[in-house]
């Protein structure tokens, strides 16, 4: 344990976002890093607590008590090593993970301030890469068997990375030019900088695994065909479904799932180059964006980046409870009160219990969208509550909508019994830690299997 009287003495300190002013104009990541005392200080407020809650909500069991020791006592490298043993790529989560830890640590319980895991974890993976304590695995001992990833999100990349260092022949089938999954193509460059990607890709390409990129297994006679040249096959091919609103005037100009904005913008912070006419911007428009939950949220940001006139969130769904308490969902569960994110501080109008009704256009082209707002009462039968209107429908000006209502839940036929599911594709959209969770999980299940076989 670090100083057994600094979670006392010490607030928490976040290190905070850059000025709006400032990261408004670019795609720089957002968050800043605090000072290395003080994140010393921030690891020493941890009590190492005889019931580690923060361990339990990690997906990944990660050991915050021990790396925050390490830390805070300034072993950089044995905190890396912590982290790592339990985290394959603690660089994606430091940045982007939402930290179920964080809101089951005691000391949320106890005063709302809780250890700052994720920026610890965060701050000694970049300090594990720039002292060297980042190394490569060069003493693999190879079996003679070969496996197939479908997918580089981090589901597929967890898997074939644990699966690399099992020993297995590991290459990863990607249908897109680059790996990382939404990381790479959903997550705006302002949350993830994409060269933390490349970074990490490196290392798995240097220690064996091999990367086919634009290389998508588009139908069940390729994947079938995957399946009998290789000894096992995970299948990590994410939630490609978005939910769609199937309302008159879906067709308009300037109506897009909010996945055509964001991957096209990474694409073009990455150098790519579009059409005057498949360009999507939100430049000079009115935005409105339908949903609000983070991939919402993330819309907002990016508009705000690309010089949109205004923006607004609606949903459909009453507004969750303010505060840090919710009394439906209680600690040490992640609470699911109203989340304010740096794109909404960087202005927003933000309403909920909104219908939409109809998009309305001219010439073709998006001109505003019908809502009405709406209101829930309890089902007598006990079912799904009730929509019911309230008041009048109003027109909301917009230019761009985008669609940010989540992804269907991908339905599978029956594999072979050498396919893995894991990621979103096996249990719906959710989160970077929950996929790279699922993919280690996946390893040791395709392990089991090749180990009962010989
Ligand atoms: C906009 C947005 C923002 C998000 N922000 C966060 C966040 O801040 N924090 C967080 O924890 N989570 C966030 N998430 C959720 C998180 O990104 C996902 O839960 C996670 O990426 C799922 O990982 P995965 O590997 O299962 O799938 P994916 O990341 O979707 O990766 C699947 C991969 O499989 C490839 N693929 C699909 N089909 C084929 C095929 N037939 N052949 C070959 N390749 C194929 C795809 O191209 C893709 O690269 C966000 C999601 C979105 C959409
Ligand atoms: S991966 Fe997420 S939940 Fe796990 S320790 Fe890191 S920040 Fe916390």
């Amino acid at each position: 344990m670090g100083n057994p009287k600094a979670f006392m003495e010490i607030h928490r300190q976040e290190a905070g976002y850059r000025p709006i002013h400032d990261r408004i104009h670019d795609f720089g990541e957002v968050e800043q890093t605090l000072s290395t005392r003080e994140r010393k200080q921030q690891a020493s407020r941890c009590m190492d607590c005889g019931v580690p809650f923060c361990h339990w909500a990690c997906p990944l069991g990660n050991k915050a008590p021990e790396w925050n020791d390490a830390l805070y006592k300034g072993d950089w490298d044995l905190a890396y090593r912590l982290l790592n043993s339990t985290n394959p790529f603690p660089e994606f989560t430091g940045r982007i993970c939402p930290a179920l830890c964080e809101k089951a640590c005691v000391l949320n319980r106890f005063n709302h301030e809780p250890t700052t895991n994720r920026e610890d974890e965060a701050a000694i993976t970049e300090m594990a890469f720039q002292e060297g304590f980042v190394q490569l695995h060069t003493d693999i001992q190879r079996n003679d068997k070969k496996v197939a990833v479908i997918g580089a999100g981090p589901a597929g990349l967890a898997a074939a990375n644990d699966l690399n260092l099992m020993g297995y022949t590991v290459t990863v089938f990607e249908k897109n030019e680059a790996a990382g999954g939404l990381l790479r193509y959903g997550i705006p460059n302002f949350k993830l900088n994409k060269a933390i990607i490349d970074r990490r890709i490196k290392l798995l390409e240097q220690e064996g695994i091999e990367m086919k990129y634009n290389s998508q297994v588009s139908s069940a006679e390729i994947l079938s065909q995957l399946c009998s040249q290789f000894a096992a096959v995970v299948l990590a091919s994410g939630t490609p479904t978005a939910r769609d609103l199937n309302i008159s005037g879906r067709d308009l100009k300037g109506v897009h799932f909010a996945l055509e904005l964001l991957s096209q913008q990474n694409r073009v912070l990455a150098g790519m180059e579009f059409g005057k006419d498949e360009r999507i911007t939100a430049k000079g428009k009115d935005v409105l964006v339908i949903g609000g939950g983070d991939t919402g949220s993330d819309c907002i940001g990016t508009a705000h980046r690309q010089g949109c006139k205004s923006v607004t969130q609606i949903e459909i769904m009453p507004k969750p409870v303010e505060g840090h308490e919710d009394p439906q969902n209680p600690w040490p569960n992640w609470p699911r009160t109203l989340k304010t994110t740096s794109s909404h501080e960087e202005g927003c109008t933000r309403r909920w219990n909104i219908n939409t009704l109809e998009f309305l256009g001219k010439d073709g082209k998006l001109t505003g969208v019908k809502v009405q707002e709406i209101d829930w009462k309890p089902n007598p039968d006990g079912g799904r509550p009730i929509m019911v209107e309230k008041g009048e429908p109003e027109i909301l000006k917009a230019e761009l909508v985008l669609l940010a209502m989540g992804f269907l839940k991908p339905q599978h036929p029956e594999y072979p019994e050498n396919v893995f599911l894991c990621g979103d594709a096996a249990n719906g959209a959710s989160l970077v830690v929950r996929a790279m969770a699922s993919g280690k999980e996946a390893a040791k299940k395709v392990d089991a299997f090749l180990t009962s076989q010989s």
